[in-house]
């Protein structure tokens, strides 16, 4: 099974000649190298308010915002998104705060408007074997956040990560998000083991969205500990400014203090394997305005 792997990844997998790939969320923001990247954010975009709020507390503690503006929703009844008005909302923060950010894209019918206001687009676990819409995202000139299915080998999701890359865009980041087991007591089920699986079977940078692997607020800052000990290149976590009033995932969303000091925790455990967490990266720089660049 490694080897096959390690035959089909064509592209993805390292080798000699391949090292580790190093992918931009802004000029001064990467993926892979020594400095660690913390993303932090809502599930979903509910106001401007809300991400105005986000923002402000979180300006020098992360680098880059996340917020879903098309949910992924089980239920058709659940809140499905802001839509367009929560890609708007997201533009302003990002230019008012000088923060790149992060949405999930569902459909190949979103892509152009979402790679109009968003730095880095995610795929959701439950598309993550949507292979048209990864071979589309080939062809998209923005950094792909590429989360794994719920239920997905480790081969599958290096497979997937392998479409992006054949269909023309190099710069995919891998998300480790938690799989599906027998109990329920947390959400998921954090695979520690594929973060270091994949660090070295692959050359593509891997990052560790703790919060819906375990679904619960308190267990967010001990897995995002271990995460950054065992090798990812970061981390997305959710937060929000009210997290029991937050429309979708409230279980798990950590509050704008919280995810202050976790971020502030974490640098001693960055230092203790070789990495960095630098708060205030992009302060001073400006972000480049957004490109209307969808292929
Ligand atoms: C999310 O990031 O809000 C989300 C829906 O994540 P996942 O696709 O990992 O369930
Ligand atoms: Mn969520």
């Amino acid at each position: 099974m490694e080897n096959q792997i390690m035959k089909n990844a064509q592209l993805t997998a390292k080798s000699p000649a391949q090292q580790q790939s190093l992918v931009k969320l802004s000029e001064q923001i990467v993926f892979g190298g020594r400095e660690l990247v913390i993303i932090g954010g809502p599930c979903a975009v509910e106001s401007q308010g809300q991400m105005e709020n986000v923002a402000q507390h979180l300006v020098n503690s992360v680098h880059g915002l996340r917020g879903g503006v098309y949910k992924p929703r089980t239920s058709p009844y659940a809140f499905q998104g802001m839509g367009e008005a929560g890609l708007e909302i997201l533009g302003l923060v990002r230019s008012r705060y000088n923060l790149p950010v992060i949405t999930e894209v569902m459909s190949i019918s979103q892509i152009p408007t979402i790679a109009t206001y968003a730095d880095m687009l995610q795929v959701g676990s439950r598309n993550m074997q949507n292979f048209d819409l990864l071979k589309a995202l080939g062809q998209v000139n923005k950094p792909i956040l590429l989360k794994r299915g719920l239920a997905a080998t480790i081969e599958e999701f290096v497979m997937a990560a392998e479409y992006i890359l054949s269909h023309g865009n190099p710069d995919v980041v891998l998300c480790e998000r938690g799989i599906r087991s027998f109990d329920d007591y947390t959400r998921n089920v954090l695979d520690l083991g594929a973060v270091a699986a994949l660090k070295q079977i692959t050359h593509l940078p891997v990052i560790v969205d703790p919060s819906h692997a375990v679904g619960k607020r308190e267990l967010v800052a001990p897995m995002a500990k271990a995460a950054i000990a065992c090798g990812a290149d970061g981390l997305i976590i959710e937060c929000h400014p009210e997290p029991e009033k937050s429309v979708s995932d409230a279980r798990q969303a950590l509050s704008l203090t919280e995810m202050v000091d976790l971020v502030e925790s974490l640098k001693p455990i960055a230092a203790s394997v070789g990495r960095n967490i630098s708060t205030n990266i992009g302060v001073g720089t400006k972000l480049a305005p957004i490109c209307l660049s969808a292929a």
